[in-house]
């Protein structure tokens, strides 16, 4: 199907007053049309990062997007002015995040927010764009949308404020939805009617979905592909099956071992990874895992590995998958 997004190499720093984090480091990935894409991670990994840079919504001053490139249907998404942002947020891509209660505002009418993006970027009539706004809080399963209109955030529940956070990013029939971990701060049953609701639209609409999580139970359900990022960089990506079935990279294994899983006894004790990632004011040399992994070679603390192909849809960034790591005292001549 047809390619929507590309990005190519991207790469995010910020500046603190310890020095430069090298947020995200050379990322690149496709969205096609349709396809829910998973992004997942440890808190840190630059997955939120990577998703707030397509919809360039970073602290202005203390962020750069240093390299690389974001092309959304053609256009080039690093380079665009302000007023051309605010047309596409919205309007072809939106944002969903984890907290209603901060992401929107809790002194204006729920209907009023809804309706504000419709007249927006519609230009239609405030009876207009009412009538939608009904149609959207019906749609996503806000029972009694004529009185729903009129309340405040505060009246709603966690999973409802949801809801309505979805129906202000999907009322302008946008053709990508990002999610930042929007079912995070929920119980375990009102997650499930909120990843339901998102495929719902999906099916109705035809959305393509960029999820970020660090969930892999939301990424079983929901997700068609997944990049697997650690330390700023896709370290494995590949469709959910591959990853959940033939994980390669040390690091999604461990992921896929510290999940919970419905058929084992929860009082269990999961397997974390032990350690922790990476200082990104001082990114390793080699593989940012290294430090964490039971494989890692001599190889592996010297030359950052690249993407090697496990299949057309599946690739890993690991030296154990790279057979010119046999090479290791004759380093090839691509590497630095
Ligand atoms: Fe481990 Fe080496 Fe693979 Fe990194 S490249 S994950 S250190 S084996
Ligand atoms: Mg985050």
């Amino acid at each position: 199907s047809d390619v929507l997004l590309e990005v190519d190499n991207l790469h995010v720093s910020f500046t603190t007053y310890g020095g430069e984090i090298k947020a995200v480091r050379g990322v690149s990935f496709m969205l096609s049309e349709g396809e829910t894409l998973a992004i997942v991670g440890e808190s840190g990994c630059g997955k939120s990062v990577t998703a707030r840079s397509l919809m360039r919504l970073l602290p202005e001053r203390s962020s750069k997007i240093g390299e690389g490139s974001i092309r959304f249907k053609g256009e080039e998404l690093t380079k665009l002015n302000e007023k051309r942002l605010r047309e596409l947020r919205g309007s072809e891509i939106s944002m969903i995040f984890q907290d209603a209660m901060t992401a929107l505002n809790p002194t204006i009418s729920i209907g009023e927010q809804i309706m504000e993006g419709i007249i927006r970027h519609q230009k239609l009539s405030r009876a207009e764009a009412r009538k939608q706004a009904l149609e959207m809080l019906g749609l996503v399963g806000i029972t009694n949308p004529e009185m729903r209109l009129k309340q405040y955030l505060h009246e709603f529940s966690g999973g409802m404020r949801q809801r309505i956070m979805i129906a202000i990013a999907a009322v302008c029939n946008p053709s990508v939805l990002i999610a930042d971990e929007p079912t995070t701060a929920l119980d375990v049953t009102i997650q499930a009617q909120i990843i339901d609701l998102f495929r719902m639209l999906q099916k109705k609409t035809g959305v393509s979905i960029i999820i970020i999580t660090h969930d892999l139970g939301v990424v079983a359900k929901i997700a068609d592909r997944v990049n697997v990022m650690y330390a700023g960089k896709i370290v494995e990506t590949g469709t959910v099956t591959e990853l959940f079935h033939n994980p390669q990279h040390p690091y999604t294994k461990g992921l896929l071992a510290s999940m919970p899983r419905l058929d084992m006894d929860r009082k269990l004790p999961l397997t974390p990874i032990p350690g922790t990632p990476p200082d990104l004011f001082a990114p390793p040399r080699g593989c940012a895992f290294a430090a964490r992994c039971t494989y890692a070679m001599e190889v592996c603390g010297t030359y950052q590995p690249e993407q090697t192909r496990v299949s057309h849809s599946h690739s890993v960034a690991c030296w154990l998958q790279d057979p010119r790591a046999k090479a290791v005292f004759q380093p090839p001549n691509k590497m630095e």
